[in-house]
């Protein structure tokens, strides 16, 4: 995509290990030449959200964010949350894929799962009516249902994926996931090309363990949509792998690894920058360029199974410096 106009991207490279993982990234995209200019604003718990990062995230839409560290047992809402909430980024998406030289249980999982967040479960409406009784209100709207189901659909056809399925417990729930997999229905019938099939929660769990090669894109409620994507970064072999978008309307966008700080290991260049790199390579895709994006997903792809450079939490013994390096070799070579 020489032709492509350069895309400003907001780069919070964030603490522990975010800034050198995040370095690597950038080394990686500069071997690919991606059409992509950082803009590097900081958050940490000192600054919180600023009002210049909510103008550079707003201004370019598009974010790529290293973990930052929530103090314990502080008042603060989380940065994490702070901006879901800023930028109502109502889908989060998370990709596993295994990766042969990190062996697991299966070597055939590719799924996607697509998590309502904004509502459901997490609607924070609690209360306790009478001693010894606490509800907690779950709510489900049309409209948010609708949004998500577009969005998988959407992202299935974008990224030639051939199946959406709906995860539900509306057998139990209903009104509230009936109307999650009716509005998911409505959808599906404009997406003849993708199929679309419904599993209850509890099967979606049991199918995924016993043969997680028959599950694509699922699209599901809040609630399930946080538990059903730690089960899927279980079968890849957990953290050091897992990206993660977070996506608002109009194309808004925050890319992240799914792990936190690493402060056992911060500083000490020891960190595996996989995870933040396949997350970079999800907001390349999502911004179509497709082309740069395969390029440094099969250098990480043959980089791993070959297994000779690989960090110390894959049982290797390179450092992140060196990972980088491999992969921007790999990334020269195939240009
Ligand atoms: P963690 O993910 O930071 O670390 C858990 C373990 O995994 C540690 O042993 C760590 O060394 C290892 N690890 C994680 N990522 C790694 C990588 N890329 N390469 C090599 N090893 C890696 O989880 P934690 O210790 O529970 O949290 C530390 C801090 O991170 C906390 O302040 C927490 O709030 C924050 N956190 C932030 C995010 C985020 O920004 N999205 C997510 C989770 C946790």
């Amino acid at each position: 995509s020489t032709t492509s106009k350069i895309q400003r991207v907001t780069l919070i490279p964030g603490d522990g290990i975010g800034p050198e993982i995040a370095e690597s990234v950038k080394k990686v995209f500069s071997a690919v030449k991606a059409p992509i200019e950082w803009e590097t604003v900081v958050v940490d718990a000192n600054t919180g959200i600023s009002k210049e990062v909510i103008e550079s995230i707003k201004t370019n839409k598009i974010g790529l964010k290293g973990p930052i560290s929530t103090p314990i047992g502080t008042g603060h809402q989380s940065l994490n949350l702070g901006l879901r909430k800023t930028f109502n980024l109502y889908a989060n998406v998370r990709p596993c894929l295994s990766v042969p030289g990190h062996k697991t249980r299966y070597d055939d999982v590719n799924t996607v799962v697509i998590r309502e967040n904004t509502e459901g479960e997490y609607s924070g409406i609690e209360n306790q009516p009478v001693k010894g009784v606490a509800q907690s209100i779950k709510i489900i709207t049309k409209e948010a249902s609708t949004r998500i189901a577009n969005y998988a659909f959407q992202y299935a056809m974008a990224n030639g994926r051939k199946k959406v399925t709906c995860i539900h417990k509306a057998n139990i729930m209903k009104q509230s996931d009936g109307l999650f997999v009716k509005s998911c229905r409505e959808v599906s019938t404009r997406y003849p090309s993708v199929k679309y099939e419904e599993l209850t929660i509890d099967n979606n769990c049991m199918q995924l363990v016993l043969n997680p090669a028959q599950l694509d894109v699922m699209v599901l409620p809040n609630l399930y949509g946080d538990i059903v994507s730690d089960l899927c970064a279980g079968l890849i072999g957990g953290l050091g792998l897992t990206p993660s978008g977070n996506i608002g309307d109009h194309g808004t966008a925050i890319f992240e690894a799914v792990h936190g700080t690493a402060p056992d290991i911060a500083g000490k260049n020891l960190a595996n920058p996989t995870a933040l790199i396949l997350s970079s390579i999800m907001m390349l895709r999502h911004l179509g360029h497709f082309y740069e994006a395969s390029l440094i997903e099969n250098a990480v792809l043959n980089t791993l199974s070959e297994g000779k450079v690989k960090t110390k939490d894959l049982g290797g013994q390179s450092t992140c410096t060196e990972y980088t390096n491999e992969l921007v070799r790999k990334i020269t070579e195939s240009l």
